[in-house]
């Protein structure tokens, strides 16, 4: 399997050399809001540890990670108003990962309303500050 490469995107938002909008931060979890949504409030959940994708997690990690996903899945439902939620995870090219560090894609969904096909277009930088102080202040309620 291909090494994990420290120069990917993620690797660099979580060494803070690029920005990002924040929502959820721990000792091994980071949360954040993708720039280029494919719902209403997608956000992205990635270990702070250097893995690949899911095929190369330690499985000690994944578990954390897996909870914490879920807490933000509940936040972002509650905090977007949304019907569901829809959970994605690409590993390797084939399998349509494009940032080679594990992530969990986490999208609020809502009855009748299809994803936007990928690209999407990049979002407002104030719409993402604006879901994610609402993600933020839901995560805290729950
Ligand atoms: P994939 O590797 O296909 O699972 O998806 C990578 C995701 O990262 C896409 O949904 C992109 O919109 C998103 N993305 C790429 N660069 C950034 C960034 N700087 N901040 C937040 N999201 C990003």
């Amino acid at each position: 399997m291909t090494p994990y490469d420290a120069e990917n995107i993620f690797a660099k938002i979580l060494r803070g050399e690029i920005p990002c909008h924040r929502i959820f931060e721990d000792e091994r979890t980071l949360a954040f809001m993708d720039i280029m949504p494919r719902s209403p409030g997608h956000c992205l959940a990635i270990p702070k540890g250097p893995a690949r994708n899911l095929l190369d997690c330690d499985p000690e990690m994944l578990s954390h990670l897996i909870t914490k996903v879920q807490r933000i899945a509940k936040a972002a439902k509650q905090a977007l108003g949304a019907d569901g939620v829809t959970l994605q995870q690409f590993s390797e090219s084939a399998g349509g990962q494009e940032v080679f560090h594990l992530h969990f894609h986490i999208l609020p969904r809502w009855e009748g309303m299809v994803l936007q096909r990928h690209p999407a277009p990049r979002a407002e930088m104030a719409t993402l500050a604006e879901q994610a102080e609402k993600i933020r202040a839901a995560l805290a309620s729950l």
